[in-house]
């Protein structure tokens, strides 16, 4: 498997391909990546989203119907794409998929969804073969804020400590900054608990 990154919009988010023969799944394209996608994909199966904020779904409905290819996304986060929450402009769209926690065979390939919420009530990162692709989850050296509208702190130390359980060497693609991997975050768990735990009082 290949995967090709560029980073778009204000916030630098990451759009990636991943490639597995001739075929794509496209993660999290944001604002003005229609154009990189489009030209770098041969035949793609499905666009995964890693979770509903403007900035990673931001061209999912004008790619949708480039490509006519169906947009995956956790039930939870799909109000999202179907209205512009905090009018940022993106424009709106229907998910075909609206998934929970569990594995998906689709178009070729195998990805699994991790329920992480917190950042967003549908905040998830996707499995893929060795690779995670953590969205606004985990970071490299960081995780995703809980203090936007939707989201929620409680929930987000619940997913810390679930992600702490995670067994199995991935690298991890994260929907902002450099990759890593998740034996290097590991380490940084424990500190992210008590952090969150701190502002919960
Ligand atoms: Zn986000
Ligand atoms: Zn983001």
């Amino acid at each position: 498997m290949m995967v090709f990154r560029k980073t778009f919009g204000i916030y630098q988010t990451n759009c990636y391909i991943v490639r597995e023969g001739e075929q794509e799944l496209i993660i999290d394209p944001g604002e003005g990546s229609c154009e990189w996608v489009i030209k770098s994909v041969k035949n793609a199966r499905a666009i995964l989203l890693t979770h509903g904020h403007f900035d990673h779904i931001y061209d999912v409905a004008a790619l949708k119907k480039e490509l006519k290819v169906p947009i995956f996304i956790h039930k939870n986060d799909a109000f999202f794409l179907r209205s512009d929450q905090d009018y940022m402009g993106y424009e709106c769209c229907e998910a075909d998929f609206m998934v929970e926690e569990g594995e998906y065979v689709y178009g070729g390939f195998k990805f699994k969804y991790h329920y992480f919420p917190g950042h967003t009530p549908g905040c998830s990162m996707i499995e893929i073969d060795d690779m995670i692709f953590s969205g606004d989850f985990l970071f490299k050296d960081s995780i995703g804020r809980w203090d936007f509208e939707y989201s929620n702190g409680f929930d987000m130390l619940k997913s810390v400590e679930k992600c702490k359980q995670l067994k199995g060497r991935y690298t991890i693609y994260p929907g902002h900054g450099e990759s890593t991997t998740l034996e290097r975050e590991r380490e940084n768990f424990d500190a992210y608990i008590r952090y969150i735990k701190s502002t919960l009082k």
